[in-house]
């Protein structure tokens, strides 16, 4: 690390420590050239991946937007709050996991149709009918067939 008085590039760490709030190392440190002593602070890579959109602009992950996504689709279902917060977290996850500066949102839209699935299909369905556009009730109806043969295997032919 740098020392920021005389710009040598050694230093020596004489003491480190959790800060209050567990989310950040203070680290003090002294400059072994000129011996003054410093601080820094290390802090995890809290930075989401911005969201790529259909038409190659990029948005700022909401994660306000996302539960009210959540929120519509689950609308007079019964899916308690704490499952859509999980959910929700869940998904907050993947994309932290995912280490990339930038993903397709499309990603993030596939996530939440896999966890609608798991919550409750109405609201599955509800989604899947705003999100993928159905150009026709045919293709609707393909995606219920679709998800009923998910959940029961035993009637796939
Ligand atoms: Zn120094």
């Amino acid at each position: 690390m740098r020392c920021p008085f005389c710009g040598a590039d050694d230093s020596k760490v004489i003491d480190s420590r959790l800060s209050a709030e567990a989310d950040s190392i203070r680290r003090r440190r002294l400059c072994t050239d000129c011996t003054e002593r410093f601080t820094t602070y290390e802090t995890a890579e809290l930075i989401l991946p911005r969201l790529i959109k259909r038409d190659k602009s990029r948005a700022i992950f909401d994660e306000n937007k996302l539960r009210a996504s959540f929120l519509r689709a689950l609308e007079k279902r019964p899916v308690s709050i704490d499952a859509v917060d999980s959910a929700v977290k869940g998904i907050i996850h993947k994309l932290r996991a995912t280490g990339e500066r930038e993903i397709p949102s499309r990603l993030v839209g596939d996530w939440v149709m896999d966890a609608l699935h798991k919550l409750d299909e109405v609201a599955y369905v509800r989604f899947a009918s705003v999100y993928r556009s159905f150009q026709d009730v045919n293709a609707f109806r393909e995606e219920i067939e679709r998800m009923e043969g998910l959940s029961d295997p035993l009637l796939k032919e």
